[in-house]
């Protein structure tokens, strides 16, 4: 990988392109024998409600929209171009081979409201990426309604609530580690629990002594990712699993990121009863910009009556596939339609394409490559993996430059927007919370040895220069097309407002 300069240039808004009148492609003329014959068609309109202009629409030629979306792709960066180490992203290789089958024409063409007979494959192929999908989770029924992660949380957690209620049980507690991805926390509010924190302990795992403190008859469940947010796998995770099964709750298990476990152990036999996986990640498909993802939520047998509607099931007399809308507890639909269905059918054709073998693979060498690269790190004066730098990681690894900042002033955002001038992409920062100055590094299966040796060695020259020059890093990144941005006002509405309102002031002198 040589290195790689985003290019830089300034792109309008395509509003700002072009010139009236200037098109795209030509309209034929009408002949005036149909104009004849039809006669005029337009006076059926009412007049009122014809627009005196037509649409306010971007006037270019052909040649200028695609130069304008070329230039925008060329200002974006993407794992098809540069190794995507984000932590909790699971930014993989997509196989090309998945995308070709989820674009084919036979399944584009299709639409949700196909009677069941015409679309017996698509249902196969749900069916089984379903039986698959449980299998590698040790759980046994399957829901592709929700439409990604959080959403996969929300209907786990509404779930929960129905299962409780239905046995007359008021339980109105959510237990979630203090070091949970910050969609746990939401989704159990939005579903209606309170939410109990646990803390981690020095070796980055669930604080027995303090979870037993905190379950109870008010405990409806526990939200749970293993291997964690800090890439370590809960040793004690069958006391964790018993100790809430014990007061009556359930354990769910966040899913969003299991590189690290595919096909060599199975939340199922740790004692979860609900996953959510996240296609997009895991499973392979462009997201990040490049979505829509898609969400399998799996369950334990007991908890199958109360999954959103429909479920694809297969009539075994018929020998046909349906969708099932009668699950007698259900607690509805979560979304429209079935799902998304363009990342499940790449799911199944990258779970078909790795079989059981692969999928091993995948897992073993995700965890390799992540702790190869920990491992250098390690060494890299200023930098230190925090709760227990001895315990080897999964798919992912949180280092700290908390030490680099109190000796430098030189921050995770310095370094990582450092790593943007190289041409690399960042890696996730500041989360979790529970970790000083946080950067968050996962290496997939599909990086190679060149591009992490690259990438450490990046790293290495930008905490040399942090106390060599720390201003240097203060003025990262250069080779960008924007350069530093304020992340408080880059999330705050007010600060759109202004461009929003300048937009629509445009649009309406151009109306
Ligand atoms: C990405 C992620 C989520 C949220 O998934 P979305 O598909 O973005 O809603 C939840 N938990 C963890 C650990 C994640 O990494």
């Amino acid at each position: 990988m040589g290195e790689f300069r985003q290019a830089k240039w300034e792109e309008p808004p395509i509003f700002e392109l072009g010139a009236k009148g200037r098109i795209g492609c030509e309209v034929p003329e009408v002949e005036e024998e149909v104009r004849e014959e039809v006669g005029d068609i337009y006076s059926l309109l009412p007049p009122r409600m014809i627009r005196d202009k037509p649409p306010n629409l971007p006037e270019v030629s052909e040649v200028e929209v695609i130069r304008h979306y070329l230039r925008l792709s060329q200002m974006s960066y993407g794992v098809d171009l540069g190794p995507q180490p984000l932590g909790s992203c699971t930014m993989k290789y997509n196989p090309k081979v998945a995308e070709e089958v989820a674009w084919d024409r036979r399944v584009t063409n299709l639409h949700p409201l196909q009677r069941e007979e015409f679309v017996q494959g698509i249902l196969k192929a749900l069916y089984e990426l379903g039986l698959w999908l449980c299998e590698i989770m040790g759980l046994h029924k399957v829901s592709f309604q929700p439409a990604a992660g959080a959403h996969g949380e929300l209907t786990g957690a509404l779930i929960i609530r129905a299962y409780h209620r239905d046995k007359g049980e008021e339980r109105d507690e959510m237990i979630i580690p203090d070091s949970a991805h910050g969609t746990n926390p939401a989704s159990a509010a939005m579903a209606g629990f309170k939410v109990v924190r646990v803390p981690t302990d020095e070796e980055g795992q669930v604080d027995i002594e303090a979870l037993k403190a905190a379950v109870s008859s008010r405990t409806a469940g526990m939200m749970l990712t293993n291997p964690n947010t800090l890439g370590v796998f809960e040793r004690r995770i069958l006391k964790i699993t018993a100790i809430v099964h014990e007061v009556g709750g359930l354990m769910y298990y966040d899913g969003a990121n299991i590189n690290g476990i595919l096909g060599l152990v199975r939340p199922g036999d740790m004692g979860f009863d609900i996953v959510h996986l996240n296609i997009h990640k895991t499973f392979s498909s462009p997201h990040g910009g490049g979505g829509p993802g898609a969400c399998a939520l799996c369950v334990r047998r007991e908890l199958a009556d109360y999954l959103p509607i429909p479920v694809v099931e297969y009539d075994k007399l018929r020998g046909s596939y349906f969708l099932n809308y009668s699950i007698p507890k259900s607690i509805g639909r979560v979304r429209a339609f079935h799902g998304n269905v363009v990342p499940l059918l790449r799911a199944y054709v990258y779970l078909l394409s790795l079989g059981p073998q692969g999928l091993v693979k995948v897992a073993k060498l995700s965890v390799l490559n992540t702790n190869y690269f920990m491992a250098k790190v390690k060494r890299i004066k200023g930098l230190e993996v925090p709760y227990g730098p001895q315990i080897p990681r999964k798919h992912e690894v949180v280092i700290s430059a908390g030490k680099l900042k109190r000796e430098t002033g030189v921050t995770a955002e310095d370094l990582a927007k450092y790593l943007l001038d190289r041409g690399l992409h960042s890696p996730t920062i500041y989360f979790p919370g529970i970790v000083e100055e946080a950067m968050m590094f996962e290496f997939t299966e599909t990086e190679t040895k060149e591009n992490i040796d690259k990438y450490v060695k990046a790293l290495e020259e930008a905490v040399r220069l942090a106390y060599r020059d720390p201003s240097a890093l203060k003025s990262a990144p250069s080779n960008t097309a924007i350069r530093r941005l304020d992340l408080v006002r880059a999330n705050k509405w007010d600060t759109f407002a202004p461009n929003y309102r300048k937009y629509l002031e445009r649009v309406k002198r151009r109306a």
